[in-house]
């Protein structure tokens, strides 16, 4: 409507301009070096129109044609082009050194070069977000465009990641994975965050996409990675007061990998709990092994409560002589060496380690028990004891992600919500 009332007033215009020409006729006389050009008023003013009309018609042609861009020196835009890229590069390496302020500078003097393009706004985005600002118009700008779909929800995924805001990378996680269910490195965060949210279901569903499509882990992680899911949902069905469901699952969880203390740990005391004694050392006796910790030492000393303390000596010398390497086993050893009285065995014990890289804390406070308990010496006792507090804590349960010891094996660290960074390791 206002397009219609806008083309009448010109018309209008030029009907009006038209009668006042041909009502006030008149003439013109172009002399020039012997030419003379002589035109009434009416027929310049129509020529005149004519020729703009054209000369915007051949414009019109020529860009359409993509002529007017070569015919704009193609030597200038090339030297703009390099300019730019020259600009994106120092930017790029600005951005790997972590200096965003300078990536900034050089990425926007890139855009004003040769203007903007995705390379130039895919720097400009990330180093906008990596400078926390609130607000990022290089990302929505490549959000207008579909082809960028990819691209940006990857960005907004690392932000949720380095965050730690587990719900929100998995909606964007879920997101992608309806455009690229193959895809491994999304099933793998998938598998995380699900565990890390504690979706234990969720997280064996992702990890059988995995397994059917490519997978992102080397067999043993993966199976690693199953071991843990069936842990923790052996843990669930465990407090629910399903003991056997807890049971099966440990067990499949200990195929998947056998030297997952934390699994052969819940599985014995499950079956010291439904009187399964037998299998309960058996378990035991596999896992020592392996892998023994002092969750597994504590568990050993106390697996059979009708057996006498000698037989209990027996028992678990005949555990740690089947891994003797291991100082979990000269302590365990030492332990229940001293708990019978057997001083020689439990002196013997503790002198394979001292003088060693493995002797710990403990090795030394065992030695300071020893001396007490089979001589009353308390001399020796403080001597070791001060020797104890030099020496490093030996094996712990330990956090890979942020550095702290829980006191337990945990699927998903207390302090940092990482999943499977707790390993028994040296501090
Ligand atoms: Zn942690």
């Amino acid at each position: 409507m206002i397009r219609l009332t806008y083309f009448s007033i010109i018309g209008i215009v030029i009907a009006l301009c038209a009668y006042w020409i041909t009502s006030n006729p008149g003439q013109v006389l172009i002399n020039w070096q012997g030419w003379e050009i002589r035109l009434s008023v009416d027929v310049l003013i129509i020529l005149i129109v004519l020729y703009t009309f054209t000369f915007l018609m051949v414009l019109k042609l020529l860009r359409w044609l993509n002529i007017a861009n070569f015919l704009s020196n193609p030597k200038r835009l090339a030297t703009k082009r390099a300019k730019a890229e020259s600009h994106l590069d120092q930017a790029w390496g600005s951005y790997a050194l972590g200096d965003f302020e300078l990536a900034l500078k050089q990425g926007l003097k890139a855009k004003s070069a040769n203007g903007e393009n995705n390379s130039v706004l895919r720097l400009l985005a990330k180093v906008t977000q990596k400078l926390e600002k609130d607000e990022n118009p290089y990302l929505e700008k490549l959000k207008l465009s579909s082809g960028n779909n990819i691209w940006v929800h990857k960005q907004d995924l690392h932000k949720y990641l380095q965050d730690k805001n587990w719900p929100a990378a998995k909606e964007i996680v879920s997101l992608m994975l309806e455009e690229h269910p193959k895809n491994p490195y999304l099933l793998k965060e998938a598998i995380l965050l699900n565990a890390r949210l504690s979706d234990w279901e969720n997280a064996k569903n992702s990890i059988s996409s995995m397994e059917k499509n490519r997978s992102f882990f080397a067999k043993n992680d993966l199976n690693h990675i199953k071991a843990v899911v069936d842990y923790a949902l052996a843990l669930e069905e465990k407090a629910a007061g399903k003991k056997s469901e807890a049971l099966n699952l440990l067990k499949t969880s200990l195929n998947n990998d056998p030297s997952f203390a934390p699994a052969a740990l819940a599985a014995i005391k499950t079956l010291i709990e439904l009187g399964d004694i037998k299998t309960a050392e058996k378990t035991l006796k596999a896992i020592w092994k392996i892998a023994p910790n002092d969750e597994l030492s504590d568990v050993a000393l106390d697996l059979n409560p009708q057996e006498s303390s000698t037989e209990t000596y027996r028992r678990v010398k005949v555990l740690c002589d089947s891994a003797p390497h291991f100082a979990e086993s000269q302590h365990l050893l030492a332990k229940s060496a001293i708990a019978t009285k057997h001083w020689p065995e439990a002196r013997k014990a503790l002198d394979t380690l001292i003088g060693s890289d493995k002797a710990s804390k403990e090795t030394y406070m065992l030695l300071a028990k020893l001396e007490v308990k089979q001589k009353n010496d308390y001399e020796a006792e403080t001597k070791f004891q001060k020797i104890a507090e030099q020496k490093p804590l030996g094996n712990k349960w330990l956090c890979h992600a942020c550095g702290s010891s829980p006191q337990h094996y945990l699927p998903i660290c207390d302090e940092c919500g990482e999943f499977d960074s707790v390993k028994w390791s040296k501090n």
